[in-house]
This record gives structure tokens, C-alpha cells and sequence, in this order.
């Protein structure tokens, strides 16, 4: 899942300081689940603009927001509110914001922070907590790894073995954090896997996963 982050009220309203009607679009996918971007915080979002003398001419909720096509046809529902609006307040992540700036030609200007591929770790009225998982390399590698991702878990992104810093299981660079090299090797050993770890991955091809357009053959 996309890990969103709410921005500030205060910064939502300097992108809209000169627009007074707006209309709001969520998500119904990643943006629900973290508490971001989903109905409940679309409607909450539109309490506050309206409290700071904002008009909100509508909100809809895609499903999802990223999915352009079908973004096309859901958001021709909700026209007239639209076009009674200046602007767009997203709360869907980047992707989604893109496109929802493409598929309604109004000026968009993002509610959420997009901060990685994660998943839920927990959600509490407290606090919510997310772990980052994939930083889509373009490459993976978890097939050797025992389906854990030193690209993304390591801090020093090592794709062959341990840096040799790890203490008691900990990563010298975050203590707080398990090496994921011990992880691997644990993992690996439950499979009877060992002999991955003697396996070398290839240098990372850093030309791969940053293709503008990308066409899959199949
Ligand atoms: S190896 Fe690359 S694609 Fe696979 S999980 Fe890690 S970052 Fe993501
Ligand atoms: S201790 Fe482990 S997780 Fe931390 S930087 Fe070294 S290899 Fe990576």
C-alpha cells in the first residue's frame, strides 16, 4: 500500500488562499486505510475549510485515485460541483493527485504527503504506525532473501550480506531497528535455505524501475 501523511491545515489553505469554492477527492484504497484520505477525512476536511470560510462545492471518494481510466468516468458524476469550484484539494496520494489533475484540468493541490510502499504495522486512536517495505527498485530480489527486502530494510541498501556493524541482532545504524540481514539469515535458516546467503545478488541496475512510459510485453 501507498503510505500517505496529512499536510497541515495551514499549508492546505495557503494553496487555496485566493480560491473561496473547492472540491475534494479522496481515495478509497490506500489513502481509507491510513486514515488519510477516505470519507471520513474528506468530510472532517470540508468542516474545516468551511469553518475558515471555504465553500466546498462537493467531495467524491475514487476507487481508486490512481486508476486514470476509471478516475475518468467516475469523477463525470460529480461535473456541475466541479466546475463550481477553483481549484481541487486531493487526499489521495501523488499518484492519485496526478491524476486527478489530468482527468478534471483544474489546478490540484495535494492534502496528503506520499511517503512510501508500506504496510500497516498498527492503527490506534493514539497513533497509527507504518513500515516501509519496497522502494521499488525495479529489480527484486526477495526470491533469494527469504521474501525480505534488504534493498528498502537496510539502511545502507546492502543487497549481499551483512555490513558486519550489527549488534545483538540490532542495526549499527538504528538500534532500534533488527539488522534485516539477521532476518534474512533467520528466515532462511526456517527454510533450510542457507546456502542463499552465499548467493550474489547482481549490482543493482539503476536504469531499471525509472522508465517514464513503460510497456509490459507479454
Ligand atoms: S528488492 Fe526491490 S522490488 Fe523487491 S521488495 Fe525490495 S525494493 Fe521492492
Ligand atoms: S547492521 Fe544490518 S541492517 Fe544495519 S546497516 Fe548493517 S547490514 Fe544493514
Amino acid at each position: 500500500m501507498i503510505i500517505t501523511k496529512q499536510k497541515s491545515i495551514d499549508e492546505i489553505l495557503g494553496y487555496i488562499k485566493n480560491d473561496p469554492a473547492v472540491f475534494l477527492v479522496g481515495c478509497a484504497v490506500c489513502a481509507t486505510t491510513c486514515k488519510t484520505g477516505g470519507e471520513t477525512e474528506a468530510k472532517l476536511l470540508s468542516g474545516l475549510l468551511g469553518a475558515k470560510g471555504k465553500a466546498v462545492t462537493g467531495w467524491d471518494i475514487l476507487n481508486p485515485a490512481c486508476y486514470l481510466l476509471e478516475s475518468k468516468k467516475l469523477l463525470r458524476r460529480k461535473e456541475k460541483e466541479i466546475a463550481a469550484a477553483q481549484s481541487i484539494i486531493s487526499l489521495a496520494c501523488g499518484g492519485g493527485t496526478q491524476a486527478i489533475a489530468e482527468v478534471t484540468g483544474k489546478p490540484v493541490y495535494p492534502a496528503n504527503d506520499t511517503l512510501f510502499q508500506g504496510e500497516i504495522i498498527r492503527l490506534s486512536p493514539q497513533e497509527d504506525c507504518f513500515e516501509k517495505k519496497c522502494t521499488m527498485c525495479g529489480e527484486c530480489i526477495v526470491g533469494i532473501t527469504g521474501g525480505i527486502c534488504p534493498v528498502t530494510r537496510c539502511p545502507k541498501g546492502l543487497r549481499n550480506g551483512p555490513c558486519g556493524g550489527s549488534h545483538k541482532g540490532k542495526c549499527e545504524v538504528d538500534p532500534k531497528r533488527d539488522c534485516v540481514w539477521v532476518l534474512i539469515y533467520n528466515k532462511l535458516k526456517e527454510f533450510g535455505r542457507l546456502g542463499n546467503m552465499a548467493v550474489t545478488a547482481k549490482a543493482g541496475d539503476h536504469s531499471r524501475g525509472r522508465d517514464y512510459i513503460l510497456i509490459n510485453k507479454r
